[in-house]
């Protein structure tokens, strides 16, 4: 008899095959039931309790995902897809995780008749490009500058994410902020950055109506001497330093030895010396304002002042590059080596006003900013979170929308279109693969089954009604009127959404269900890396 092998540390444990790819369905799907009844316009509220008996109340499906505590390696891989979503394209986080929990669900049954999940996932990639081309078949395209058409898209977008009468505000804001920050680089490509280049800011107090986007940066500093240094500057020459104005400290710790008491007078001088010359370098140029984001120190303060040189100092890096952007500045870091090119000239105004109890300092009135401040007001702390996070989703969708300006049907329309057309096209597929195929259109359909179901009408009668009238690629825009779970034309009802998010929401369900369904062993507590 041979001794067994021990490959395997004893410790070690394994699930294989089937049992495994079973087992992440399950976990997958369990997450998917979790959030299932928040999607739509009438979407359920969890709540959520703590270990300490917080609660929070949400009806967010990132939210509630953030939220809950998982064990298995599958659910927590989901989780991961909506925050991933919503950092790509900020939003379908519920839809996201509802369709990847489908695409593993109808898996199950082939994965049983015991097809290879190579097959099924190639007949799963094979549909994703058919359904991409359908979805661009049946987009619209918009037309970016028509500015009201563009506030209703985004309205009707994030429909279902405001409760409050300020919709049409957001969408103005986040409009103003996303084309104030948009960068054409050309060939039909345009960079939006909202997270560098528009800042929000809230300041409590005032009225929501007073929220505007600024043309120019604005942030919470005041001038250093305020008595000695003037607080309003019309068409300002600013310069940008990131180096401080004060005697130079070490890396880490400086100690200098002094043996003579004329050495200590010649030390102060030399420093008082070299920060007469930087600040005469500095007034050589004209600036009627000089920011930095490190110190500057008493001395520096009189010179400066002396010049009729407004300077403000210990700003945030991010700051400063909004400024920089905003005036047309170079940030500069050695003063000796300053040229007149980085002298930002394109504000119109600079300003000090007293908000509240505090300073804020104003660069407003840019000829062209290309970074802005999105100024928040409103009678609390609590009430400019709520709105910072609804203009957050409306800034998401505005750049989706500038990025790509092209939307498709909401309501599951677009998604019964392209199970149609998937159905249709399983049949002249050879082989086996068409059974997968065909399975990504029925998975499909979960999004208006589960808008029609959040509504509480008789689900199969509302779906075989709009199979029927989607059959033959007929009627593209009719879908679930997610308030009265009826059968609506999307284009009466006004329900849209990019292009890009249904795109990237398909996408990455299928991706994620293949590479779950690829998994044939859980190895669990293997060697942690060194
Ligand atoms: P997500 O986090 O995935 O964006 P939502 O809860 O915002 O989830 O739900 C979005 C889904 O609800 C989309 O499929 C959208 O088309 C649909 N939807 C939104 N408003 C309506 C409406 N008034 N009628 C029908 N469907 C709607």
């Amino acid at each position: 008899m041979q001794a067994p092998v021990m490959v395997l540390n004893a410790n070690t444990k394994r699930e294989s095959g089937r049992k495994a790819q079973l087992g992440n369905i399950a976990a997958a799907k369990a997450v998917a039931d979790i959030i299932r009844t928040t999607l739509g316009p009438r979407s359920m509220l969890k709540m959520l309790l703590d270990a300490t008996g917080g609660i929070v109340l949400t009806n967010d499906g990132n939210a509630i995902l953030r939220e809950i505590d998982v064990s298995h390696p599958a659910a927590k891989s989901m989780i991961e897809l909506s925050r991933t979503q919503d950092e790509q394209v900020g939003d379908g986080t519920t839809s996201v995780i509802i369709l990847s929990g489908e695409m593993l669900h109808v898996a199950e049954p082939l994965l049983e008749k015991n097809f290879h999940p190579t097959v099924i996932c190639r007949g799963y990639l094979k549909a994703l490009d058919d359904a991409i081309a359908t979805i661009d078949r049946i987009s619209f395209p918009i037309d970016t500058n028509d500015r009201q058409q563009m506030i209703n898209i985004i309205q009707s977008c994030i429909g279902t994410k405001f409760t409050n009468r300020f919709g049409s505000l957001m969408s103005e804001l986040a409009l103003d902020a996303v084309q104030t920050v948009s960068v054409d680089l050309g060939a039909g490509k345009r960079e939006i950055d909202i997270k560098k280049y528009a800042k929000i800011e809230k300041i409590p107090g005032g009225r929501i109506e007073d929220c505007r986007v600024l043309k120019g940066v604005m942030f919470n500093k005041d001038v250093v001497a305020p008595g000695k240094m003037k607080r309003r500057i019309e068409h300002p020459r600013i310069m940008l330093l990131d180096c401080p104005l004060e005697y130079k400290k070490g890396e880490n710790q400086t100690n200098v030895e002094l043996t003579k008491e004329e050495d200590w007078a010649t030390l102060l001088q030399m420093e008082e010396e070299w920060i007469q010359k930087t600040c005469k370098q500095i007034a050589s140029f004209k600036p009627d304002v000089v920011i930095t984001e490190k110190g500057l120190s008493d001395l520096a303060t009189h010179f400066l002042s002396k010049a009729g040189i407004t300077a403000i100092r210990r700003i945030r890096k991010t700051d400063n590059n909004r400024i920089a952007r905003a005036v047309g500045a170079t940030i500069v870091n050695r003063p000796e080596e300053l040229k007149e090119s980085d002298i930002g000239t394109g504000a119109g105004l600079f300003e000090v006003q007293k908000l509240g109890d505090e300073y804020f300092t104003f660069i407003v009135d840019c000829e062209n900013p290309k970074a802005c401040t999105v100024l928040l007001r409103g009678a609390s702390k609590d009430v400019l979170n709520e709105v910072e996070r609804n203009l957050h989703d409306a800034m998401g969708v505005a750049r989706n929308v500038v990025i790509d300006p092209k939307l498709v049907p909401g309501g599951g329309a677009v998604e019964l279109s392209v199970a149609a057309e998937i159905k249709e096209k399983a049949e002249a597929i050879e082989g086996v693969e068409q059974y997968p195929y065909k399975a990504v259109g029925q998975a499909l359909e979960v999004i208006p089954r589960t808008l029609a179901q959040n509504c509480g009408v008789n689900v199969i009668r509302v779906m075989t009604a709009l199979q029927a009238k989607h059959a033959n690629g007929a009627n593209t825009t009719f879908g679930i009127n997610g308030n009265t779970g009826e059968i609506v034309d999307m284009k009466e009802l006004g329900v849209w959404e990019p292009y890009a998010v249904k795109v990237q929401t398909i996408k990455t369900a299928i991706e994620a269900a293949c590479m779950l369904l690829r998994i044939d062993d859980i190895l669990s507590g293997i060697k942690k890396k060194q």
